[in-house]
């Protein structure tokens, strides 16, 4: 039997954005936990803005275990809040999602990492050379120091957690970088993005760096932060067609507003029609193109309107549960053809 250090991992009841915590527990083990081995647990949650403090418990239900590299023995223990009663609390974002399995979903993460409140390779005052050069950029004049150190790092502990990690690049502006997150099933795939924003906060922290998740930290002339949101469910992926892809894009021009709703805070400031963004108030569609809301890929369009196509208007700090269960909700209400 082995002591095994299981972090228990859960999102907070702060709102518009939610926090993640985590707390240790250490529990004996024949071997690497399963899901199964892992036991319910509780926090205090008025603590985190999720009970009031006369009857303060909430219960931490384990939904996925993923090994932790950082840690001898480690394990990062995924957990849904429920309420004293075993429903789940309303914090609780995940348990809205309506599933499908087939359903696959790829979110592109953009973040700054950020040094003294001003972003990695930032001079003390003033601002760098203006943007143009750094997206997928080599060099320290424009990728800067440790950077790179930490995102490498970063994208092993999500191999070796056995994340479906799909890569990496330095993005638009300087010190704002991008990973991508794979998953089949809406909740899986959200699960894994957001054990994979824990670890990289946890490994920034004895850099004395900061990752700055909101959608526009930078003001003029420089890129605000989104999380593309691809996805196509089996539908999309094996049927599709041109008839119902332009159902499937009435019913989200029709519920733009729900869409924006859950799409991240601020999301404003970064939706102008600029930046490769269309504006928030609008809804477009179109192959390869960048300004729009959604960008089908051109290879959707020539495999006769099938396979998967990129949501653009969710941002860097949105609940990928949120964003995932809003796109389900969308797509069933378009009857299949
Ligand atoms: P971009 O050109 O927009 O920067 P990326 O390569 O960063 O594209 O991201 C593409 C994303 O699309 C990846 O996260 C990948 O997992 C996802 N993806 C690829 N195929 C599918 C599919 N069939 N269904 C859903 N997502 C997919
Ligand atoms: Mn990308
Ligand atoms: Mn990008
Ligand atoms: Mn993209």
């Amino acid at each position: 039997m082995a002591k095994y250090k299981l972090e228990y991992i859960w999102i907070d009841g702060y709102d518009p954005v939610p926090n993640l915590r985590s707390k240790t527990r250490v529990v004996e083990c024949a071997g690497f936990p399963s899901l199964a081995d892992v036991p319910m647990w509780g926090f205090d949650g008025s603590s985190t803005r999720q009970a009031e403090g006369k009857s303060s418990n909430c219960l931490l239900r384990p939904v996925a275990v993923y090994p932790d590299a950082a840690r001898e023995n480690g394990v990062l223990v995924l957990a849904e809040v429920l309420s004293p009663d075993g429903s789940p609390h309303f914090s609780n974002a995940r348990a809205t999602i309506q599933d499908d399995p087939e359903a696959w979903f790829g979110f592109e993460q953009e973040y700054f990492l950020l040094k003294d409140g001003r972003p990695l390779g930032f001079p003390r005052d003033g601002y760098p050379e203006p943007q143009g050069k750094y997206y997928a950029g080599v060099g320290h004049a424009l990728v800067g120091d440790i950077a790179r150190e930490i995102v490498e790092e970063h994208l092993d502990l999500c191999l070796e957690a056995g994340l479906e990690h799909e890569g990496i690049n330095a993005e638009v502006a300087k010190g704002q970088w991008e990973f991508q997150i794979f998953g089949k099933g809406g909740k899986n795939a959200a699960d894994q993005l957001w054990i994979a924003r824990y670890l990289l906060m946890r490994l920034c922290e004895p850099y004395g760096v900061d990752v700055e998740w909101h959608c526009k930290p930078l003001q003029g002339d420089w890129n605000g932060s989104g999380m593309h949101t691809n996805f196509s469910t089996r539908h999309m992926r094996e049927t599709g067609g041109r008839e119902y892809f332009e159902a499937l894009m009435a019913a989200f021009e029709k519920n733009r507003n729900e869409h924006i709703a859950v799409y991240g805070p601020d999301n404003h400031l970064r939706l102008t029609g600029l930046h490769e963004t269309q504006s928030i108030d609008k809804f477009n569609y179109g192959v390869g193109n960048r300004g729009a809301s959604i960008r089908v890929p051109s290879a959707f369009v020539s495999d006769g309107y099938r396979g998967y196509i990129e949501d653009r208007r969710p941002n860097s700090q949105g609940d990928p549960y949120k964003i995932a269960s809003r796109i389900l909700q969308t797509i069933a209400t378009v009857p299949l053809r």
